[in-house]
């Protein structure tokens, strides 16, 4: 009985695990330009949400995401 307590434990560690590794996954461009548009939000939910999920954790895709809608970087035009 307890070995089976055992392995549900385990599966539920693994998949918090597996979830994390996939949040902390970067997005290509392509599902960072998608981001905005309503359509592709509606067909893509899971993806969209865990997207959302990693933006607030990664710094660099922030800014990227930034790049791509806003065109160039506003650091870039002070530098001049
Ligand atoms: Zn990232």
């Amino acid at each position: 009985m307890l070995e089976i307590f055992l392995w549900i434990s385990l599966l539920a560690v693994l998949r918090i695990g597996y979830q994390i590794i996939q949040q902390r996954r970067c997005p290509d461009n392509y599902t960072l330009k998608n981001l905005t548009k309503s359509r592709w939000k509606n067909t893509h939910q899971r993806e969209y949400q865990r997207v959302i999920s990693h933006l607030g954790l990664c710094e660099k895709c922030t800014k990227r995401l930034e790049e791509i809608n806003f065109g160039k970087n506003l650091e870039d035009h002070l530098v001049d």
